[in-house]
């Protein structure tokens, strides 16, 4: 997705991030990064680029939620991103400030998908 992409590149450097690995499902880029911004963020991810903390490099139920974001990104293209705001604003409204983050739609099927992956394995 070309927006994400695109904020992508930038963000390399802010996060000091070095490449690391294609993950096999298709064109998905692992980079691992010295940081991540909102700072208790240990993964983030746009378009096809998934940014983990390298810290996390071993954690594979984390790199497997990141990966849900890229299918969320193929299946939204551009329209991911202000969705996802949109979904953060209505579970803030809805489950206040300290669930909002957990209780994002895309957050929740993100931890479905990687809980999922972990079983099947
Ligand atoms: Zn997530």
């Amino acid at each position: 997705m070309w927006l994400g992409k695109l904020i992508a590149y930038f963000l390399k450097f802010f996060y000091g991030a070095a490449f690391y690995r294609e993950l096999s499902q298709n064109r998905a880029k692992l980079y691992f990064a010295k940081r991540i911004f909102p700072p208790f963020a240990v993964g983030q991810t746009w378009g096809d680029i998934i940014f983990i903390k390298k810290e996390y490099s071993g954690n594979q139920k984390l790199i497997d939620h990141e990966y849900a974001h890229v299918l969320q990104w193929r299946q939204y293209s551009i329209l991911f991103l202000p969705f996802y705001i949109l979904a953060s604003v209505y579970a803030f409204f809805r489950y206040g400030p300290r669930n909002y983050y957990s209780m994002n739609k895309f957050e929740k099927e993100a931890r479905e998908y990687s809980e999922l992956v972990v079983k099947k394995s």
